[in-house]
């Protein structure tokens, strides 16, 4: 006998077996065989949607079942009271058509002129009237062309190309569940749509943003999806947990029998090996009068007296309670109350004893100055044309002056803290720092998510 053969028999088997097992697979997971199809709701920027219609594409009208005949072109539809009216690039009144549109894109894309994360879109477009004067676009689409436009605007897709490969299909699986658990759960069930393409579900910007890295993470983890006793879980994340996940009960009330508080070491901001997000060890100064207004609920001339972190603190660090005291009165805020409060980038925190004076200066000269990333500001005080005071927050912030300089001076609490969110689930700096680490995509599911099971939906 040669090394290696067995019976026919024996391999006949083994092949009906593992047939078998992916039969009970599909369907002990209630899924279908294909990807399903969304509808996903599109941002507009405004109540007209501006649309160019390439040579073959096919709109027509659902209500009428009629087809609206347009040469190619810009058109700007709007809602006329009753039906939506087309006007050419040119103002001329195509006509006004019963709703709901439907576009069947000749190429297999269309082009939105104001949606607002994305300008082309795969599928097909649906559009309705909304209310007296608004219009509603709908993109519907498979989940998987649906994830190609959502992977890149959740994590960095140049990741890929850095030994990150492994945290975007993580990210694929995860956002591939949140949108399925999200259909479950009837997250729009009032709107015509069944998600929406902003951060209340998951951003989507179409076509526009894909990457070949992007791609290839949804297309290896096709149908994928993380589940906990058979059913899909919304498998929570964050940019940075400061080296220490955390469970839900300890953020928010419900525990979540796959969430746990634990070290993780792949982003541990003062492990040298890691990636660090620039935000990931933070200071933040709050104003004495933003903490007397919290206190007393006006700006009074209360002083606070004492800021502090009531201990214990939980196991991870994070912050159960922080008091504010002053006047004979106290407040206090719990678990992630504080960091909403505040504006503080995560729970994870511990306030310098006493307040301190701080000074912000800006300038610019000729024009505008642009600084990106510029982690000393954030959180900082700036004060701009007519003496109107605003927190810089954000990535990116933007100083317009004409040679001027000014200065706000002001007392304040120091909060130093580490990380960025929640903490809750998957940290994405951790998974591209495991994926660098050589860990694979389920690997990485498997510590942010005990337990859980990686399924196929289709
Ligand atoms: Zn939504």
């Amino acid at each position: 006998m040669k090394r290696g053969y067995r019976p026919l028999s024996t391999l006949v088997l083994l092949l009906s077996l593992l047939f078998l097992l992916v039969m009970a697979f599909n369907s002990g997971s209630g899924y279908a065989v294909a990807p399903p199809m969304l509808r996903v709701g599109i941002s507009l920027s405004a109540n007209h949607l501006v649309l160019t219609l390439e040579s073959g594409d096919t709109l027509s009208s659902r209500a009428s079942g009629s087809l609206v005949p347009l040469p190619p072109g810009s058109y700007r539809l709007e809602n006329s009271g009753n039906g939506i009216r087309i006007n050419d690039a040119a103002g001329n009144n195509c006509g006004v058509f019963g709703g709901p549109l439907q576009l069947v894109p000749a190429q297999g894309a269309f082009s939105i002129g104001n949606a607002r994360y994305g300008s082309t879109y795969y599928g097909l477009l649906e559009v309705s009237t909304r209310g007296a004067d608004a219009l509603t676009a709908i993109n519907i689409i498979d989940m998987e062309t649906y994830l190609q436009g959502v992977i890149p605007r959740e994590m960095p897709a140049a990741w890929g190309s850095y030994g990150g490969m492994e945290a975007l299909k993580a990210q694929a699986v995860a956002a591939r569940s949140y949108a399925l658990y999200y259909l479950g759960a009837g997250r729009h069930k009032d709107d015509p749509y069944e998600l929406c393409d902003g951060q209340h579900c998951q951003v989507y910007g179409g076509k526009d943003g894909r990457t070949a890295n992007t791609d290839r993470a949804v297309a290896e983890t096709r149908g994928r999806i993380l589940a906990w006793n058979g059913q899909v879980i919304a498998p929570f994340y964050h940019s940075t947990n400061g080296g220490y996940t955390e469970c839900s009960a300890n953020v928010w009330t419900n525990p979540l029998p796959y969430l746990r508080s634990e070290p993780d070491p792949f982003d541990d901001p003062s492990n040298p090996e890691n990636i660090r997000h620039h935000a990931a060890l933070w200071e933040k100064d709050v104003p004495l009068e933003i903490l007397t207004s919290l206190l007393t609920g006006s700006r009074s001339a209360v002083f606070v007296e004492k800021v502090d972190v009531i201990q214990p603190v939980f196991a991870s660090g994070r912050v159960n309670e922080l008091r504010i005291s002053g006047g004979g009165q106290t407040v206090s805020f719990f678990k992630e109350q504080a960091r909403t409060a505040l504006g503080l980038r995560s729970q994870l925190y511990s306030v310098l004893q006493q307040p301190e004076p701080r000074v912000w200066i800006a300038s610019a000269i000729d024009g505008i100055t642009v600084k990106n990333s510029y982690t000393e500001l954030e959180g900082k005080w700036a004060a701009g044309a007519h003496g109107i005071k605003c927190m810089l927050t954000g990535e990116q912030f933007t100083v317009l002056a004409a040679d001027r300089r000014d200065t706000v001076p002001y007392m304040a609490y120091i909060f130093k803290g580490r990380g960025w969110g929640h903490g809750i689930g998957m940290s994405q700096y951790g998974a591209y720092n495991r994926a660098r680490a050589g860990h694979t995509y389920g690997e990485i599911l498997s510590f942010y998510y005990p337990g859980t099971q990686l399924l196929s939906a289709y």
